[in-house]
């Protein structure tokens, strides 16, 4: 095989992956996945007050509006990959450019994804936010392996 060859089966195998991620996403219900157990602590085991329970309520809306306008990026993104490699068969210029917009949309879904995460801490009591910040270290170390 020569590596062009291998290039294009890796980015098949990249845009499957992709895919599935964002198949993934949508096939699941409620949380923002990654942080699933964030969430499920935020909402049902920190003891929240009213009040912090209506600006969290905020903060999901908020961020929900803006993930999903990256995530239809993101997808728009993946369609000119995939018309990249169909036209070029090959890692040719469009393929390039297609790839960097993907990780600059990923990387975009990543920097609001913890700026959410730090918002949503900032509403907490110090003793809440303390068991928060466990569970944050848990859920990175997790996802990491
Ligand atoms: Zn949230």
């Amino acid at each position: 095989m020569d590596v062009r060859r291998i290039l294009l089966i890796a980015f098949i195998a990249f845009v499957a992956a992709i895919g599935g991620v964002a198949t993934g996403r949508y096939l699941l219900p409620a949380p923002h996945q990654p942080n699933a157990e964030l969430h499920l602590l935020l909402h049902h085991g920190l003891d929240l007050d009213v009040k912090q329970q209506a600006q969290l309520d905020e903060l999901e809306r908020q961020f929900a509006l803006r993930k999903k306008a990256l995530e239809m990026a993101l997808r728009a993104d993946n369609a000119r990959l995939a018309a990249a490699i169909q036209a070029e068969h090959s890692a040719g210029p469009q393929v390039r450019e297609a790839v960097d917009r993907i990780h600059v949309a990923m990387g975009e879904l990543q920097k609001e994804t913890l700026a959410h995460v730090f918002a949503m801490r900032a509403i907490l009591r110090p003793d809440q936010a303390a068991r928060f910040d466990k569970a944050v270290v848990k859920a990175l170390t997790a996802e990491s392996r």
